[in-house]
């Protein structure tokens, strides 16, 4: 796996905010390791995850603006590049143009690891549509005769991000990443996001709980006091390895 360029973070998500609540720390700990972490809008969440601007008596396009300049300021402060497709929200529509424009970027990027949503999300059809379209294209920029500029994809493992009613998304964690150095930075891009202000201390009550958990999936349970941050996450691919750890 000897690579001559650094790693590369891929983060699809389908609204302006979704890449910081569930992922801020993956993304925050891969530009610590100078790595290139680029996250795709596929959306501003303008018209689903913006009610408090509609509140106000925001226009659609004052609202879009508010969340662009909302995730550019959260992006910047978690060190990721930040790409926004304007695909519309509520509903987010699948089309073939749209997927051709994420194996582009598949094939631009490179990415050694594909962060999204998962396939199931009985409250929000944007969320699962994004990760269709994801894996949708992640397939295709794999394929040697797809029309696109660049290299056929390998195969980077793809990671579900947590939706925000796990129990109801089938989510069942399988992998909890330690964010505890990162946490500050993922606290601050939160709080880039006034639009959606109610979400900050959930994510951050999730994240000790999380890392709670994963305090006890990696040594004893001595009951000591920590301060241990989490995110979990489910692979879609299985793991590939020659030693079982
Ligand atoms: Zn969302």
């Amino acid at each position: 796996m000897t690579s001559a360029k650094p790693s590369t973070l891929l983060v699809i998500s389908a609204h302006a905010g979704d890449f910081v609540w569930r992922a801020g720390g993956a993304i925050a700990l891969a530009a610590g390791r100078g790595e290139r972490a680029k996250v795709v809008c596929l959306s501003f969440g303008e018209r689903g995850e913006s009610a408090k601007a509609w509140r106000a008596g925001r226009t659609l396009d004052e609202i879009k603006a508010i969340r662009r300049e909302e995730a550019q300021n959260a992006a910047a402060a978690l060190g990721a590049e930040i790409e926004f497709l304007d695909a519309g929200d509520y509903p987010l529509v699948e089309t073939p143009e749209l997927v051709d424009r994420l194996v582009r970027i598949y094939r631009e990027v490179e990415p050694d690891v594909v962060l999204t949503h998962p396939l199931a999300d009985p409250y929000n059809g944007d969320h699962p549509a994004a990760a269709r379209m994801a894996l949708q294209a992640r397939v295709l920029a794999q394929a040697a005769g797809y029309d696109a500029p660049g290299e056929p994809l390998g195969a980077p493992p793809v990671f579900f991000f947590e939706p925000h009613q796990p129990e109801q998304c089938d989510f069942k964690p399988d992998v909890l990443l330690d964010i505890t150095p990162v946490f500050d930075r993922k606290r601050k891009a939160m709080e880039c996001l006034p639009a959606q202000q109610h979400m900050w201390d959930y994510y951050t009550d999730l994240a000790k709980r999380r890392g709670v958990q994963l305090r006890r999936n990696a040594g004893p349970n001595l009951g000591l006091p920590h301060d241990t941050m989490g995110e979990a996450y489910m692979r879609l691919y299985p793991q590939v390895t020659d030693v079982l750890a």
